[in-house]
């Protein structure tokens, strides 16, 4: 990931909301990192930035090399699906729908075989360490940590390089984030690279980085942030 000055101004009938104003770093592939910051602070804006979800007003955004800005609508679709898997804090998931269901869901948009789609399912969920007595459970009939280690496998079932996760464990108490937070760590032992984003100090300390966003300002460190007044 290389962010370059990106802003992100929303015009709206009340007027104009500077969300993000200049924010540049990079994210190494392979490396864990927690974006923390307070409501309100910019932190969904990015996410929907790097997710290619929404576009920069200005900047520049190269996701494994390619300038996002250049990419067609179908392009983006396809990084989307393919190059990157998203956790949200709600699971989305589809109730009444199995586990094994719900996590093969991404695989009906790809070229992936038929018979190969259970396969690669079952291995996403084998990698949240979910025990193949739930595979079969609905969605709605497991646990709210057992959800979420659903959604984490369900976003890896296109194998992406990334996973961009928002606010995962606010819905969870703090045992069971614990183990998704376990689930994260062990993405990042195979290669993937990992922004969750988080206002929760205790998660971002699961990540090797933390990076601190406010009013739409991003830094490196906590002292940075506190040079300029923003503690
Ligand atoms: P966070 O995720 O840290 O709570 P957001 O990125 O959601 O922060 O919001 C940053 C700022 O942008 C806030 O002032 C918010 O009100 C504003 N904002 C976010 N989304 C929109 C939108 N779709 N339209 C107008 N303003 C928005
Ligand atoms: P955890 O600590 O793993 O989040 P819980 O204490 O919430 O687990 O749940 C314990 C067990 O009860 C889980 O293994 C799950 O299968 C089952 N369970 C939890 N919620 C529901 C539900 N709404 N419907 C059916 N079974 C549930």
């Amino acid at each position: 990931i290389q962010a370059e000055e990106l802003h992100r101004v929303y015009r709206t009938a009340a007027g104009l909301t500077h969300a993000l104003r200049g924010v540049s770093f990079s994210i190494m592939p392979g490396e864990f990192v927690a974006i923390m910051g307070p409501s309100g602070s910019g932190k969904s804006t990015l996410m929907h930035v790097l997710g290619c979800l929404d576009s920069p007003t200005k900047g520049r955004y190269l996701l494994e090399g390619r300038d996002i800005a250049r990419c067609s609508q179908d392009e983006l679709a396809d990084i989307r699906a393919t190059r990157i898997g998203f956790v949200f804090q709600a699971f989305n998931l589809l109730p009444r729908t199995t586990v094994l269901q719900n996590v093969m869901l991404p695989l009906l948009y790809t070229s992936c075989p038929v018979g190969e789609r259970e396969r690669r399912a079952r291995a996403a969920l084998a990698a949240v360490a979910l025990p193949e007595e739930f595979f079969d459970h609905k969605s709605n009939e497991i646990s709210g940590g057992q959800m979420q280690r659903v959604a984490i496998a369900r976003a890896l079932v296109n194998s992406p390089a990334l996973i961009l996760a928002d606010e995962p464990t606010g819905n969870l108490d703090s045992v069971t984030g614990e183990q998704v937070l376990d689930a994260f760590a062990a993405l990042r032992a195979v290669g993937k690279t990992v922004v969750l984003i988080t206002h929760e100090p205790e998660v971002a300390a699961h990540a090797d980085r933390t990076l601190y966003i406010r009013d739409g300002k991003l830094f490196e460190t906590y002292e940075a942030m506190k040079a300029v007044g923003k503690v």
